[in-house]
């Protein structure tokens, strides 16, 4: 871990901030300075609100994190002061259409089951992606699995094919596993925080938002937008990627959630976080909070410090490195012009990053290695996964460097060398069934139209499109020996 949960010993990263000029809790806490009726008269908005910060907040304590909590007066403030702001700005989500919250009376059982399965598959898909792109993904899901009985019935490939080019494929699988779970559990939808937790890939997180927005359990649910928002109301300077802090967070957004509304009072604070109180330029003159936010209070007081500060910025990892070969292997029946061209895919693994999914073949690599041992990797690769023998039970109609391409996981930078490898299979139709099986892994292959349609990850469709590109400039060039041969050609024909 890199900080401590300690006021004392915390700093601000990135800032140069030691612990030494880092403005304490306790001097947020500190009475107010007297303001000069000079200084009053000039006195811009901040500084008011900032004073009235002052005036409201309970002074915290100098010590751990666990000291810091929101007072009894600061508490009903800071419910009726978002939820208005909620009400007059929420933005219209589809997700967000299903029997509003506060329609208790009203509202079926399969309507509120209805609006958990929207909460469930929009929060899914909300992590780590932006809203924007998560509306078309979410209305097509929707449309194709309107409820938890139709995705129940789904199977893996229709699922990775829908959520193709959102990442992190592992929660669209969850989501499959979880409904299925549900449905023939043949209970009624998990209402509660525990219950749903017992559902497969439901975290804290999702547990608490489909519990208080489609349920209204008084549960809270923490974020990176609520981390931040809190983190800045009371100044918190701890490391957030912490466990121990982050389990602060969970006891401190607890503590503000509103009993009368809460499904609408989480979706307020991770709004807030997401369009007002954003991560590098928060928007403090509208902020519906502002007048009893510290972080806005320090900085008013000490102008080298700034709301950004919090939370405390934390030195990503350091991404690993990884190379891989990735032969795209088209087969041919006669030469490379025919139209009825394969390629071939192959599955990853059920385990590990993107488990399950389609791809060309491909070898992880030591580290960056020449063109002939890359080649030897996959004549190898070939050999042992398919029984494939490129020499004996091929003919080599061409191979030839594509180019690289990167792909950055969140943890992974992947470097990939592709080459375009067409092999006319000697035995034809013999030569894959002994293919068939032969072969250690799953495999397909499939035509140039399947390519484009099928759901395959950003990665591999974007080595299918430089393949592509690859093609079209290469018939575009026609080299010299041939337009000779060509010219000389025409000359005779015309001739005779
Ligand atoms: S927007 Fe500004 S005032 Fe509001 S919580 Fe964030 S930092 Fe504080």
């Amino acid at each position: 871990m890199l900080a401590h949960s300690n006021f004392k010993t915390s700093y601000l990263a990135g800032k140069g901030h030691s612990p030494a000029n880092l403005p304490s809790m306790r001097r947020c806490s500190q009475p107010p300075t007297t303001v000069s009726k000079k200084e009053d008269a000039t006195e811009s908005p901040t500084m008011k609100r900032c004073k009235q910060a002052k005036s409201k907040a309970e002074p915290n304590t100098l010590g751990d994190m666990e000291d810091i909590n929101f007072s009894t007066e600061e508490i009903p403030d800071i419910r009726a002061s978002l939820l208005k702001w909620y009400d007059e700005n929420q933005r219209d989500l589809p997700w967000r259409r299903i029997s509003k919250n506060g329609d208790n009376g009203g509202i079926s059982v399969e309507e509120r089951e209805r609006k958990a399965y929207a909460v469930w598959v929009s929060e899914v898909m909300l992590q780590q992606t932006r809203v924007q792109t998560v509306i078309d993904y979410y209305n097509r899901w929707m449309e194709k699995w309107p409820s938890i009985h139709h995705l129940a019935k789904a199977d893996i490939e229709e699922v990775n094919e829908l959520w193709a080019g959102l990442g992190y494929y592992r929660r669209a699988r969850f989501l499959l596993e979880g409904a299925k779970m549900i449905v023939e559990d043949k209970t009624e939808f998990p209402k509660t925080v525990s219950s749903l937790r017992k559902v497969k890939g439901i975290g804290d997180y999702t547990a608490g938002a489909v519990a208080s927005i489609a349920f209204n359990e008084t549960v809270p649910v923490v974020d990176g937008n609520v981390i931040r928002v809190i983190a800045r109301l009371k100044a918190v300077s701890s490391n957030p990627k912490d466990s121990k802090t982050v389990k602060n967070f969970w006891k401190l957004a607890g503590r503000l959630v509103d009993p009368s509304r809460p499904g609408d009072f989480n979706q307020a604070l991770m709004e807030l976080g997401a369009t007002i109180c954003t991560p590098l330029g928060p928007n403090c003159s509208t902020c519906p909070i502002s007048h009893q936010c510290h972080a806005l209070l320090l900085s008013a007081k000490d102008k080298s410090v700034q709301v950004t500060d919090y939370p405390m910025k934390v030195v990503k990892a350091k991404q690993r490195h990884d190379f891989s070969a990735v032969s795209v292997v088209e087969i041919v029946e006669g030469d490379e012009s025919q139209s009825d061209s394969r390629f071939l895919l192959v599955k990853r693994p059920d385990k590990g990053l993107l488990a399950g999914l389609w791809e060309f073949p491909s070898v992880l690599l030591e580290g960056e290695i020449d063109l002939a041992s890359r080649r030897k990797a996959i004549d190898n690769f070939l050999k042992q996964s398919f029984g494939l023998d490129i020499r004996k039970s091929c003919k080599i109609v061409s191979r030839e460097e594509v180019g690289e391409y990167v792909h950055v996981f969140s943890h992974i930078r992947l470097k990939m060398c592709i080459e375009l490898l067409i092999l006319n299979l000697k035995g034809g139709k013999t030569c894959m069934q002994r293919m068939q099986e032969s072969a250690t892994l799953t495999w397909k292959y499939v035509d140039g139209d399947a390519l484009s349609s099928l759901g395959l990850t950003s990665g591999v469709r974007k080595v299918s499109t430089m393949v592509e590109k690859f093609k079209q400039n290469r018939s575009n060039f026609v080299p010299a020996k041939r337009r000779k041969r060509q010219k000389e050609k025409t000359a005779n024909e015309m001739e005779c």
